[in-house]
């Protein structure tokens, strides 16, 4: 159990009327060739990005410019396109590759 307590300080610069334009935006996650994924939001208001894996920390890259700046301060920062591959991912993994068989419990 995690009982650590963290101090919580409000840092975004974002508008209310901004966090939930972004929060209710759609990403629409594609494979993309030759590797990674592309991200784009149904709008059609961005650009595309592309996401790939980074080979070191097996962990999710985006291109966008929130990932390259808030990425480089916060390790681990997960913008809205990688959040959005992760949903992805997960879905696609349980309904392709998921094997309950080869699941270990966590309580034995
Ligand atoms: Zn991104």
């Amino acid at each position: 159990m995690n009982a650590k307590k963290k101090l919580t300080v409000k840092v975004s610069s974002f508008t209310p009327a901004e966090e939930r334009a972004a929060r209710s935006e759609r990403i629409e996650v594609n494979e993309a060739e030759p590797y990674g994924w592309m991200a784009r939001s149904e709008s059609g208001a961005e650009q595309d990005y592309h996401l790939y894996c980074e080979p070191r920390t097996r962990r999710l890259a985006c291109t966008c410019a929130d990932f390259v700046f808030r990425g480089n301060a916060e390790p681990g920062y997960e913008c809205k396109h990688v959040s959005a591959v992760l949903k992805y991912l997960g879905r696609r993994y349980l309904a392709e590759d998921y094997d309950p068989q080869h699941q270990h419990p966590h309580a034995a």
